[in-house]
C-alpha cells in the first residue's frame, strides 16, 4: 500500500523545510532570504493545490503547454509562477501572458519579445540565465557577456530585471560554480546605477541534489522538484 498523496507531500515538505533550514543555519544566512519554488512539471494541477494548502506559494513550470493548462485551473490559488523551461521565440507571447518570473532569458530578443508582448499594465520579473560551466550542451548567455546582455535588458520596456538563474553540468563542481555565479552577480552589481543595485537582488540556483551549495553561496530561490513532489519517472 502506498501512504497517501498528501501525507506524503507533506512529509517531504517538512524534511525539505528541515534541509533548507539547516542549509541556512550551517551558512549564517535568514531562511526568509531564501524562497522554495516548488518545480511541478509532469506533476498534477492537485499535488500544486496540495503544496499550496501546506503553505508554499511559489511554483516553477518548465514545458509551456502543460504549465499554462496547471495555471488555468488553478488561477484562484493566488500563486507566483516561474518559468524554467527553455524558451523558443515562438513562445514568449505565452510566458508573458501567463507567468510572473521567467528565469531563462538568455539573450537579447528573447527579452525584446517578452516585454512587446507582455500584457498591459504587467511587469514581468526576469533574471538571465548564465551557463556558468560554459557547457555546450546547456543554454544560457556566456558569463563573458552577460553583463553586456543585463544591461540590454534594463533598457526594455516592462522588465523587471532582478539577477541570474545557474543550472549546472553534470560534471561540475557546485560549491565553486554557485560561487562564480553570485561572484559574477555582485560584479554586475557594482557596475550598475544606484537606483538599479536595490532591484537587483535575486539568485535563483540550487535544486534537490545541491540545494546546500546554492545556499551557501547565496541564493536566493531555490528550485526543488523531487525532494517535495516525488520522483519523476
Ligand atoms: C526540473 C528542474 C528543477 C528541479 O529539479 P529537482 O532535481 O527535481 O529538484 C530545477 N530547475 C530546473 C531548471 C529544472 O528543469
Amino acid at each position: 500500500m502506498s501512504e497517501p498523496l498528501n501525507q506524503s507531500i507533506r512529509a517531504r515538505l517538512d524534511s525539505l523545510n528541515e534541509r533548507i533550514q539547516r542549509a541556512c543555519n550551517n551558512s549564517g544566512r535568514d531562511r526568509q532570504d531564501v524562497t522554495l519554488i516548488g518545480v511541478s512539471k509532469t506533476k498534477p494541477a492537485e499535488d500544486v493545490a496540495e503544496a499550496h494548502r501546506l503553505g508554499l506559494t511559489n511554483f516553477g513550470e518548465n514545458y509551456l503547454q502543460e504549465a499554462v493548462r496547471k495555471i488555468d485551473e488553478l488561477q484562484e490559488l493566488n500563486a507566483q509562477w516561474h518559468y524554467i523551461g527553455a524558451i523558443q521565440s515562438n513562445k514568449t507571447k505565452d510566458v508573458a501572458k501567463h507567468f510572473d518570473w521567467v528565469h531563462t532569458v538568455d539573450r537579447v530578443k528573447i527579452g525584446q519579445r517578452l516585454g512587446s508582448q507582455c500584457p498591459e499594465g504587467k511587469i514581468l520579473q526576469v533574471l538571465v540565465q548564465v551557463n556558468i560551466d560554459a557547457d555546450p550542451k546547456k543554454s544560457g548567455c556566456p558569463a563573458s557577456q552577460t553583463p553586456a546582455l543585463v544591461e540590454e535588458l534594463m533598457r526594455l520596456p516592462c522588465l523587471e530585471v532582478r539577477g541570474l538563474m545557474a543550472i549546472l553540468s553534470q560534471s561540475s563542481d557546485p560549491r565553486a560554480s554557485y560561487e562564480s555565479v553570485a561572484q559574477l552577480h555582485r560584479d554586475i552589481r557594482s557596475g550598475l546605477k544606484p537606483e538599479r543595485q536595490q532591484k537587483w537582488d535575486s539568485l535563483s540556483m540550487g535544486m534537490t541534489g545541491d540545494m546546500e551549495h546554492a545556499i551557501a553561496a547565496g541564493a536566493t530561490h531555490i528550485r526543488i522538484g523531487t525532494a517535495l513532489f516525488g520522483d519523476r519517472s
